[in-house]
């Protein structure tokens, strides 16, 4: 791996636009500040990224539902939660350049990092990282409703109603993929941070004791599929949260980091969040959501497991931990799984029939795969091209197989080629794809 330095979000920013993965959002009007579109390529990867979480989460257990709460919700779901009091973060200002920053992300007794004079902050005041906007046509006070900033509520306030309609008996889990809203006071590093993103988080319910068992299980769990969508293991790490920097709800937390050329940072969080959501979603509410254990007769409060991943931080890491140059060519070297296209087809040349042998080819595949057709320009700029957009395997239709069937499929990281029958393609793919 040649290409890890400082440069390499430059380089990977432009090539996500060049290639369609990641646009900056309103981007004829200038562009907003922290959002982003995402491209035909992006929007695969990021599809593919969501269903292997999907999968490892639901299909592949028997203990985990699934679940898409809205992201609009009663005012007090964030009074309970504790969001409305608590869910802030220190910001100071600089006097001199207007300059904004988060406090516990600076040293102040430094001078200003972005005009370099001294003693020019602010006091540090708490911000609220919760977007406002009003429910119905009139904006009072009362109308005040919130754009969720986790989807983690959404879950514990369905606690009773996914319990009851899957007749699930503890431990179970409730999975959810949605969007996030955090006004952040300093987004920034691409899709890094940003005020819009989307969320992956289980919630998995458990009995008091059986807590800090279950808190080990989802930790190697989740470690597990980082390595499993192909992250380098010695990128990633755990990061125990002492006791100055736990949430106010958590027993114990550990987040997953990768070394992002910006440094190691958080990608996942692992909480072990106690009785408190329920708990305070009774004392809101008025409503009982304990759980009776019908063999026992014990009537009590389950302890929550959480495990809040950042859909668009792990795509992000997943660009990164792929991104590669060679001498000739930049290559992502993402897991076949997640690649947006898993082959592309193409004629050696356009003529004596390879491109409607390629097409149709590219027709059998498709339905099962998501395949590129590509005719234009030389051989070896149609495989950079490729190599650039991740793609894993190319097939090329030549003199040889208007005599004999056979085609050459190129392996992305190798760039080896090997010949093999139009009929063993759909084999291969199948193998080398599982
Ligand atoms: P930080 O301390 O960096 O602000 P956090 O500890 O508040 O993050 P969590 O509330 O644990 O983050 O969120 C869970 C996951 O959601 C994070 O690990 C991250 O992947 C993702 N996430 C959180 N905030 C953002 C954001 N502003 N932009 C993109 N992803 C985010």
């Amino acid at each position: 791996m040649a290409a890890k330095n400082n440069t390499v979000m430059d380089k990977l920013i432009s090539l996500s636009k060049r290639r369609g993965f990641i646009f900056q959002s309103s981007e004829i009007y200038g562009g907003i500040n922290s959002c982003y579109d995402y491209g035909p390529l992006g929007i695969e990867l990021k599809k593919n990224i969501k269903e292997l979480w999907w999968k490892s989460m639901i299909y592949e257990r028997d203990d985990v539902e699934g679940l898409d709460a809205s992201i609009l919700m009663h005012p007090k779901v964030w009074e309970a939660s504790g969001h409305v009091e608590g869910f802030t973060d220190p910001m100071v200002d600089c006097r001199e350049c207007k300059s904004r920053f988060r406090a516990d992300q600076i040293d102040t007794s430094k001078p200003c990092p972005v005009c370099g004079n001294r003693d020019t902050f602010t006091e540090a005041r708490q911000f609220n990282l919760m977007f406002k906007t009003f429910m119905g046509p009139v904006e009072e006070d009362a109308s005040i409703v919130f754009l969720r900033p986790e989807t983690a509520q959404g879950i514990y306030v369905n606690f009773h109603n996914v319990r009851e309609a899957s007749r699930r008996k503890l431990p179970f889990g409730i999975a959810q993929i949605g969007k996030a809203f955090r006004n952040e006071i300093t987004p920034g590093n691409f899709t890094f941070r940003t005020r819009e993103f989307e969320q992956m988080e289980m919630q998995y319910f458990v009995r008091p004791e059986e807590d800090e068992t279950w808190f080990e299980y989802w930790k190697e769990a989740r470690m597990n599929w980082y390595k499993r969508l192909g992250l380098q293991d010695n990128k990633l790490r755990f990061h125990e949260h002492g006791p100055n920097d736990l949430a106010h709800y958590a027993k114990k937390a550990y987040d997953i980091e990768y070394e992002f050329p910006f440094g190691w940072q958080e990608i996942e969080g692992i909480h072990n969040r106690t009785d408190f959501d329920l708990s305070r979603h009774m004392e809101y509410s008025g409503k009982d959501l304990r759980y009776f254990d019908d063999q026992t007769k014990e009537r009590f409060v389950p302890y929550i497991i959480e495990t809040s991943a950042g859909c668009d931080r792990i795509l992000l890491t997943c660009l990164i931990d792929a991104y590669d140059e060679e001498e000739d060519r930049v290559v992502l070297r993402l897991a076949p799984a997640i690649a947006p296209f898993k082959v592309a087809v193409f004629p050696l040349v356009k003529r004596d029939g390879m491109p409607e042998l390629a097409k149709k080819i590219t027709d059998d595949l498709r339905g099962d795969y998501r395949v590129f057709y590509d005719e234009s320009g030389s051989i070896g700029r149609r495989y950079r091209r490729q190599d650039e957009a991740g793609t894993p395997f190319c097939v090329t239709i030549d003199g040889e197989t208007l005599e004999n069937n056979t085609v050459t499929i190129r392996e992305r990281d190798s760039m080896e080629q090997i010949r093999m029958e139009i009929s063993k393609i759909r084999p291969f793919l199948a193998e080398k794809l599982k």
